[in-house]
């Protein structure tokens, strides 16, 4: 392979590296040419005067606390509707940058003032789903954490994917054409907080509910959606912090979500609930989130499904996650955890924790955020002068 083809690769989606096809001492030009980007992206910066960028929504108003915390300047990228709410909290935003909708993040006048203010971008979990996989990926502005990660986020089946290929336990997943014996959660595709999610017991109520949804245009194929076995037990959500720098992957907290009907269901005495005429079916939106502290013998296993993951990332999609990530899971009743979701970036579950969490204590004894930890990270990286290790 040629310089040329690298360099296509590369511009294209990302390095892929294939550990077969590189010829020896090909590996670290390909680090070379990806530092040489970054370089190039945060050229010009003044590193003295960084900035920490994120859209105004969902851990946000964590993510500024945490900059702020870390003496980083901060930018809200707002859309006008909600510019009221986050001026409220004008004291830990520097610089808001107005949009009408989240789909002008791209535009060039926008690209160019988050660079003139030296941004650096940290996507969370409604980034994708706001400005839409093309502009995520290819905004040209330093993003803290994996770029390339956002392609594999938006399908369901490659995330499943890679946490198999992580050696880490999910559920059983099944395709359209196989039979279904036992009760399935049925996904829809986009980071829609459970909205449209279906319980079903056979593959009849299955396809039936899917041809519903296709003609409603709310999926386009039944490839659009994943099947999943629907695993008994207790939901339990792992935040974990992959640390580049310190080469350590530190658990920063857990959470279980509450999630409207399914946790509002089980407030009815089952004899009314089922003779109710709506029948209310389960649904899945996120409405909020509880913290958890995890019984200290399910930790070790926690801790090595969060190092698996990253080494697969590392395998992957080199150089591999950056910083915060999420691993969710139902915990049965013998102590078995199935993994049915991750997230490449912060999760609202660390909202709880603006404070510290009882684990982030014991890795920092300070109050340490999972943003603060994301700052902290940055400061550590242009400290030792390896902040291309933390952006992409
Ligand atoms: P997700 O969008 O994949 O995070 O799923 C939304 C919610 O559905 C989760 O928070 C769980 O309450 C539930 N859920 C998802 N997958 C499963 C599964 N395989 N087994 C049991 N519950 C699940």
């Amino acid at each position: 392979m040629c310089l040329a083809h690298h360099l296509f690769v590369w511009k294209e989606w990302g390095w892929e590296k294939k550990d077969e096809v590189y010829p020896k001492g090909v590996e670290s030009y390909v680090y070379v040419l990806r530092g040489t980007y970054m370089r190039g992206l945060v050229a010009g910066y003044d590193l003295e005067r960084l900035s920490i960028a994120t859209l105004a929504s969902h851990s946000s108003l964590q993510i500024f606390h945490g900059a702020k915390m870390e003496g980083f300047r901060t930018v809200a990228i707002v859309v006008k509707d909600r510019l009221w709410f986050y001026e409220q909290f004008k004291h830990l935003i520097d610089y808001f940058i107005v949009l009408n909708s989240w789909g002008e993040l791209c535009r060039k006048d926008v690209v160019e003032k988050l660079r003139s203010l030296n941004a650096i971008l940290v996507p969370h979990g409604s980034y994708v789903e706001y400005v839409g996989l093309d502009c995520a990926e290819n905004i040209e502005v330093p993003i803290f954490g994996l770029r390339k990660l956002f392609r594999v986020e938006a399908d369901q089946k490659a995330k499943m994917e890679l946490l198999q290929r992580a050696g880490i336990p999910t559920p059983k997943i099944y395709r359209i054409d196989d039979d279904i014996d036992r009760l399935v959660i049925v996904k829809l595709p986009g980071a829609k907080g459970g909205k449209g999610y279906f319980l079903a017991k056979s593959k009849d109520e299955v396809v039936e509910r899917l041809k519903k949804y296709i003609k409603e245009g709310l999926i386009k194929s039944f490839d659009d959606v994943i099947i999943q076995e629907y695993v008994i037990g207790v939901t339990a959500y792992y935040h974990y912090f992959y640390s580049p720098i310190l080469n350590r992957v530190e658990i920063l907290g857990a959470d279980i979500r509450y999630e409207t009907n399914v946790d509002g269901l089980r407030r009815l005495p089952p004899k009314i609930s089922i003779n109710l005429d709506l029948e209310p079916e389960p649904s899945f939106v996120v409405v909020g989130n509880i913290p958890l502290v995890l019984r200290e013998s399910l930790l070790p296993r926690i801790l090595e499904y969060g190092i698996k993951f990253v080494e697969e990332t590392k395998r992957s999609l080199p150089p591999g996650i950056i910083g915060p990530f999420c691993l969710e899971s139902v915990i049965n009743d013998n102590m078995e955890i199935k993994v049915f979701e991750f997230s490449g970036r912060i999760v609202a579950g660390t909202n709880i924790y603006i404070n510290g969490s009882p684990y982030s204590y014991l890795y920092w004894n300070e109050p340490m955020s999972t943003s603060r930890r994301i700052a902290r990270e940055i400061k550590l990286a242009i400290d030792r002068n390896e902040l291309e290790k933390v952006l992409t």
